[in-house]
This record gives C-alpha cells, structure tokens and sequence, in this order.
C-alpha cells in the first residue's frame, strides 16, 4: 500500500502514535529503521515519518524524515553523553512566566533563553497573571520590558480574564511550540484558557502527571487544532545546562555580540579582567546589568 505522511505525537513501548491529519494511529516501527538510527533516539515526538496501513486500523513506519531542528538534553555526568531527543522539529519556545505569584525570576527566565539561544531556537516570552496588577507587577512590567528591548517577543496575558489569549493562540497556529516555564506560573491554565475542550480531544493530557515516576522524558504532544501542536511535559519544564561550555556563554546572550571581541583579553569571561568590553558596558548601560549579573 502507498507510504503515507504524518507527526509522532505520542509513543509508548514500541507504540508510535502518528497524527495523519485525520486520525492517530498506532504504528510500530519495521525493522530497517531500527538499524539505521541507532545513535540518537530512534524516533521522537515530533518526527515526520511515512507510514503504511496494516490490519486493525494500524500502520507501521517506514522511514523518518530528517529533522529539521531537535529539542535534546544530555544526561549529566558519569552517564555517558547520549543524545536524548525530547521534541523533534519544534518551532519554537514560549516561556511562561507570572508577572506575580510566583514573582519572575530574571536569572531563571535567563536560564531558560540561554537554553534556546544554545539550540538556536527561537524563544518567545509569556507574562501570564497581568490580572495580578499590584505594587509588586509594576516591578514585573519593567522587567518584562527589558526583554522586549533586546528584541524577545513579550505576551501579556491572563488565563483567568483571557486578556491576550487571543495573541497567545496566533502565535502558537500552524507551529510546533513548547510550552515551558517554572510551575505554578499557569501553563496549564493557559492551554485551557487557548483550547477549553482540549482534554476533551486529546483524551491523554491526563497521562503527564504519571511521567514522574519514569526515568527517562517522555514528551507529548497535544494538537489542539490541525497543524498545531504543543509539547507540555515535566521533562521540558527544565531546561539543563550540561552541554554549554563555559566560554560559549557569551554567544547567547544577543546583547553582548556587539561587544565580543573588544576585550583586552582573548578569551575573556567578563568578570575580573582589567579592560572587559562586556564589563564596561554594563556599568555604562549599554548592557542590561542586570543581565551581566545573571551572565555572571
Ligand atoms: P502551571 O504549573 O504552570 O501549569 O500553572 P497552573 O496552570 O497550574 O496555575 C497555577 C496557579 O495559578 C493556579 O492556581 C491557577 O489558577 C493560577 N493562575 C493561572 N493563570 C492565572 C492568571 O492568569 N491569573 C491569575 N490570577 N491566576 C492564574
Ligand atoms: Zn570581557
């Protein structure tokens, strides 16, 4: 039978759950694929694969076609470096963070932008809770405004009012995002706010909250409607640092590039050495320095 097209949106076992734009279907996977990728992993969330109908409404994949960007993370120390692929072919990463309750933690927003810098992804930033309009948000909106002026696409919303959910829903259309961002900043409260009968359609957004007890990331994807997909998994909630070399840090912070190579000192890490470029920006401003802290 003709090979046919489709996402990997969910996989258990040896079970390959493919999107075809009409249905999932449980696929499993012949045995010349197996052979040829054996190095990362196999297939992920994500992959585009050809498949072909078998009996009882199943399929089996054929080949996988080639990634065009990877969501990994490699397992720390003394675990040997194997790449463990998280989300294949995402678009993009929306970082959710509160404008209160939790508090936004620029060190750790920062965190999470150095992670997609690193993968050369692009990030996207969502201050959710506007509603929360206290003292303490008038803090979070000055904040939030010193990405914007490096450039980083910032959403305010709230998932309670469903003030710029619409916004939210535009930019997610047609991609595949991962939803990332400490807890409790309303990921989830947002997902119901962008597609109330999500649960409904997915049927599977429960199975997350049993993911804990597995050791390694399973990631899944939600697709709320046809061409969009969500990855929202504890395993994306925190990005790691273990393949950024020390020396590359300076690159993913897109402030500083204007300023790289201008250092006396060649390599420079920007923090005791006399005549840094970085450093002198920063006490003049020219660099947010409060960004060079958390580069620091
Ligand atoms: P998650 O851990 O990021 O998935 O966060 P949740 O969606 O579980 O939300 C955490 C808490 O924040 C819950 O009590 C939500 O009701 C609340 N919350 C989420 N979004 C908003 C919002 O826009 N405004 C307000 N005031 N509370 C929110
Ligand atoms: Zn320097």
């Amino acid at each position: 039978m003709a090979e046919r097209e489709g996402i990997v949106v969910r996989r258990h076992g040896g079970h390959y759950y493919v999107d075809t734009g009409d249905a999932i279907v449980d696929c499993t996977i012949r045995g010349r694929v197996k052979r040829r990728r054996a190095e990362s992993d196999l297939i992920a969330v994500g992959d585009r694969v050809r498949w072909t109908p078998i009996e009882g409404g199943r399929g089996i994949i054929e080949r996988v076609l080639p990634r065009r960007t990877v969501l990994s993370r490699t397992p720390p120390p003394p675990r040997a470096p194997i790449e463990q692929v998280i989300v294949a072919n995402p678009d993009q990463v929306l970082v959710v963070m509160a404008m209160a309750s939790p508090p936004p933690n620029p060190f750790m927003l920062d965190r999470y932008l150095v992670a997609c810098e690193a993968v050369a992804l692009p990030a996207l930033i969502v201050a959710n809770k506007i509603d929360l309009a206290d003292g303490a948000a008038d803090d979070a909106r000055e904040l939030f405004a010193l990405y914007e002026g490096l450039s980083y696409g910032v959403y305010y919303t709230s998932a309670t009012t469903g003030q710029g959910v619409d916004a939210l829903r535009d930019v997610l259309r047609g991609k595949l995002s991962v939803l990332t961002g400490p807890s409790g900043t309303g990921k989830s409260s947002l997902l119901n706010a962008l597609w109330p009968d999500l649960e409904l359609r997915t049927g599977e957004v429960s199975a997350y909250h049993d993911r804990g007890r597995h050791t390694t990331v399973v990631a899944q994807l939600l697709r709320p409607e046809r061409d969009t997909y969500v990855a929202d998994t504890p395993g994306l909630r925190q990005f790691r640092f273990w393949d950024i070399d020390p020396e590359q840090l300076e690159a993913f912070f897109p402030e500083f590039r204007p300023f790289l190579g201008e250092c006396r000192f060649q390599p420079c890490t920007h923090t005791h050495e006399p005549d840094c470029a970085i450093r002198a920006a920063a006490e003049r401003g020219a660099v947010p320095p409060l960004r060079y802290e958390s580069y620091v």
